[in-house]
């Protein structure tokens, strides 16, 4: 067997590996989209290094746009396969690439009227809602801990990876003429004690790894005094202040964690009497397909649940679709809760919320999500005094706070853990991808501490025989 590493390979997105077996058949492991600032990713993700109508399958590891977000454009390309991946999976791919299709047409439309301005020929969005509906009849949800036979070489297996709803790590035993392969990719691991996913799964033993690397040079903060800390700056802008609280968080997994917490303060008795917005139709429904997935949750959630069948739900929370909605907050006066995607505060509803709150010491906008250099969470952190939102320039003078102890992501202790299961000895090797250089750089030497040798990184295009 054979593996090429096509994405994900200097950067975080763009997830993308390809397996040739001994007999030439080819089989893809995640498709996703580069999402990388400042570079020129519509021209990266147009080259997919491989023949799609070559390709019999994509086993896909979870529904994270840099994982699953060019699987339109694989299929508008030729390739006729399934994609396996979990029911969950499924369900979220629904709602991630139907906004994902959304974004491109938005996108190209702006992007051509600049392009007619300079006289130059429109180009055509990388795949349009169409494709992706066509997309997504080749999806085929396989659960978790079920082998599955692909074909005469390949079997595979999903297990929890505890990233998002849905993730997994694959697991992939090849028998190229007697001779057995295991191979197992990581996808992107999630928290050891995640505040509503299970903990990452023990996998079967590999020869192979292709492990993931985000925070191969992190450890995280304690996530215990979360709740406490949410309800300290709940209370200080909405009671003392009486003000707006503005929480820029993902649509899916962050929001939920936030109404949950918000959930549990409610019942408590703790949570101040103040409206609670949710304010984006895409957490709306992700967070309707958590629901319908409660038993995918861990076992402290699940305890919850005898006392309250709803989680995501309380008297005061309110979930926005409709753009008038969400536009009537604007003059909302009394305290309040706004929660709103995106959570890089890079797009979506959030920024209207900002430009409308953000001049006001009343208010206070809480970050709890990563955010990446360049991007206006980051600004917001490092305390600039103003802000440019569509392109205009805004003082800042809400509070800026911060829980940094949110994440999708295991840290490298946590990693570790994940791995623990396995007998180091009879991995032949370990590949490095899905992390910035020094993260995969620092996670080598972590690995190599603990015992694991033969750690190779990747470059874009590197092929390499699994003997
Ligand atoms: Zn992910």
């Amino acid at each position: 067997m054979n593996i090429k590493f096509l994405g994900a390979t200097e950067t975080v997105t763009g997830s993308r590996h390809l397996i040739i077996t001994e007999k030439g058949k080819q089989v893809l492991l995640d498709c996703g989209l580069y999402q990388n600032k400042g570079s020129d990713n519509e021209t990266l993700n147009r080259q997919l290094g491989l023949n799609p109508s070559e390709i019999e399958a994509v086993i896909l590891s979870h529904a994270h746009i840099d994982h699953s977000g060019n699987l339109p454009y694989l299929v508008k390309q030729g390739f006729a396969g399934k994609i396996y991946c979990t029911p969950a999976t499924y369900d979220v791919c629904e709602i991630l690439l139907a906004d994902s299709a959304h974004i491109h047409e938005n996108d190209i439309q702006y992007l051509n009227k600049k392009r007619k301005a300079q006289g130059l020929d429109p180009l055509k969005p990388l795949y349009t809602t169409k494709d992706m509906e066509r997309c997504l009849k080749h999806f085929k949800p396989i659960p978790y801990d079920t082998k599955f036979t692909l074909n005469d070489e390949i079997q595979f297996m999903f297990t929890d990876a505890g990233h998002i709803l849905g993730s997994a790590a694959v697991n992939i035993t090849a028998n190229e003429g007697g001779k057995l392969t295991r191979l197992c990719f990581t996808g992107d691991i999630g928290r050891s004690h995640d505040l509503l996913l299970k903990a990452p799964e023990k996998f079967p033993q590999a020869d192979y790894i292709i492990c993931e690397s985000t925070y191969g040079d992190r450890l995280h903060e304690d996530a215990i005094g979360a709740e406490t800390r949410l309800l300290e700056v709940v209370t200080k802008t909405c009671v003392e202040k009486k003000g707006k609280l503005i929480i820029p968080a993902f649509s899916l997994g962050r929001t939920q964690e936030i109404v949950y917490t918000l959930d549990r303060l409610k019942n408590a008795g703790l949570l101040p009497d103040i409206k609670v917005f949710v304010d984006s139709p895409l957490s709306t429904n992700a967070t309707d397909i958590m629901r319908r997935h409660l038993s995918a949750l861990n076992e402290k959630v699940q305890e919850y649940l005898k006392t309250d069948e709803d989680p995501f739900g309380f008297n005061n929370l309110v979930y926005i679709k409709e753009a008038a909605e969400s536009m009537k907050l604007n003059s909302y006066q009394q305290p309040c809760i706004i929660i709103s995607a995106s959570g890089m505060m890079e797009a979506g509803r959030i920024k209207h919320h900002l430009r409308n709150n953000i001049s006001d010491k009343k208010n206070t906008v809480l970050i709890v999500g990563y955010c990446p250099p360049g991007s206006l969470g980051r600004k917001l952190l490092a305390g600039v005094k103003e802000v440019k939102i569509f392109g205009e320039p805004h003082k800042v003078e809400a509070d800026i706070e911060e829980i940094a102890s949110y994440s999708a992501h295991a840290d490298y202790n946590e990693m570790m853990e994940f791995l623990s299961c396995q007998q180091k000895d009879k991995v032949k090797q370990v590949f490095l991808v899905h992390g910035e250089d020094g993260a995969k750089i620092a996670w080598k030497q972590h690995l190599k501490e603990n015992g694991f040798n033969n750690i190779a990184i990747p470059e874009k295009g590197q092929l390499f025989k699994l003997t």
